[in-house]
């Protein structure tokens, strides 16, 4: 198999130049890809986002999306920028616009891509594990997507960059005809994918009830309990609990099999070649852009890395992460992390490559890559 290119464009400004800037070479590299190569004209365009959450504030900037959408527009498709429901759907188009993410600032509609109650969804067959997952109904219906990431660290998955993007982002939480086990919180479905909660532990501190995007966990006469069948075993509550008194646990394995296939799921609501990929190795936090607030990068920004092919971009996101110092001041020195330790793999214990390697043995992508720098 044929490496697959990956082009790269550095953070580091050289020149006062806007056409040397980071924006000013991504907008030309757009363009001398180009995007008509996957765009037919006059064709729906998904710009796939993870659009943040309220006090996560690095997500891929506005500037950088609307340059995409410029480039499916000059293509002649019809783009709209979208993501599925994290939180309460309206509450969460909110939280998009307050990190700038709006139909004024994009230049073209942003939308839920399973409703406003997360509902709209297409069973699609994924594999052994989940049998079948929930694919949001507009990105099932779309015919191609331009994924933009921005590449961090993830609790339970390690790393996140276009495999998750596509595998996690583009599934529903669970659906109105079937349960949890379905949506993207399935990885966990192991040991029933119980939370557990340790009475001694708890300080009654109620940080898990405030986080809880679906208000399925409280406190009653001081014990924890969560509606099994509303939560989506997102993890939140776990990982913000300050006392270790809760516990999900990830058997990784599973975990990385899970991403792998329901990837392979979304993959094939696609025909051949209709889907572009640009990581954003920039802002690099040890945490999702789903968790409640944003630390400090734990390297200094990259740039930004472009594909059609969402595995060789994972596998070069991460050659790169792991070959970058820790930046002073970061979770990665709080950690004690060395030059040349793979610092996502110290901060969570969740070796991340595993997503690229199952991706990879599945034939969704080629690990192997050539980067082209412009
Ligand atoms: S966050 Fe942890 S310590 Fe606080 S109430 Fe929930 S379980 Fe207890
Ligand atoms: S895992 Fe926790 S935070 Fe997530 S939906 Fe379930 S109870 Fe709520």
């Amino acid at each position: 198999m044929e490496p697959s290119q990956v082009y790269f464009i550095s953070a580091r400004a050289t020149k006062w130049s806007y056409k040397l800037s980071l924006a000013g070479r991504f907008e030309t590299l757009l363009k001398e890809i180009p995007l008509s190569r996957y765009i037919k004209k006059k064709e729906p365009v998904a710009i796939k986002m993870h659009f943040g959450s309220e006090g996560a504030h690095r997500v891929v900037r506005p500037l950088f999306i609307r340059k995409v959408v410029q480039a499916v527009l000059d293509s002649g498709g019809k783009p709209f920028v979208t993501d599925t429901v994290r939180i309460k759907g309206l509450d969460y188009l909110q939280v998009a616009s307050e990190n700038g993410i709006n139909t004024l600032s994009c230049g073209a509609p942003v939308l839920l891509a399973d409703g406003i109650f997360g509902n709209d969804n297409v069973p699609v067959p994924s594999g052994d594990l989940q049998g079948e997952v929930f694919v949001a109904s507009a990105i099932y219906d779309t015919p191609a997507m331009v994924v933009l990431s921005h590449f961090k660290g993830h609790f339970t998955a390690g790393i996140g960059g276009a495999i998750k993007n596509l595998a996690m982002g583009c599934l529903s939480g669970s659906s109105r005809s079937r349960d949890w086990k379905h949506g993207r919180g399935g990885m966990h479905a192991h040991m029933d994918g119980q939370i557990q909660w340790d009475k001694e532990k708890c300080s009654l501190c109620s940080q898990c009830v405030e986080v809880c995007p679906l208000f399925a966990c409280s406190f009653e006469n001081e014990l924890f309990v969560y509606d099994t069948k509303k939560c989506w075993r997102c993890g939140r509550c776990v990982r913000v609990c300050p006392e270790q008194a809760l516990d999900l646990p990830v058997d990784e394995e599973r975990f990385h099999k899970g991403l792998a296939e329901s990837t392979r799921a979304v993959l094939s609501t696609f025909k051949e070649k209709k889907i572009l990929y640009a990581n954003f190795l920039l802002e690099i936090q040890p945490e999702c852009d789903c968790m409640p607030a944003a630390d400090v990068p734990v390297i200094q920004d990259l740039g930004i890395l472009v594909s059609d092919d969402a595995v060789a971009v994972d596998q070069a996101s991460l050659d790169m992460l792991r070959e970058s110092p820790p930046l002073p001041g970061s979770a990665a020195q709080d950690k004690g992390i060395q030059p040349g330790e793979d610092i996502m793999l110290r901060l969570h214990e969740i070796n991340g490559q595993k997503q690229i390697d199952y991706a990879f043995e599945l034939g969704l992508g080629n690990k192997k890559y050539t980067l082209v720098t412009r």
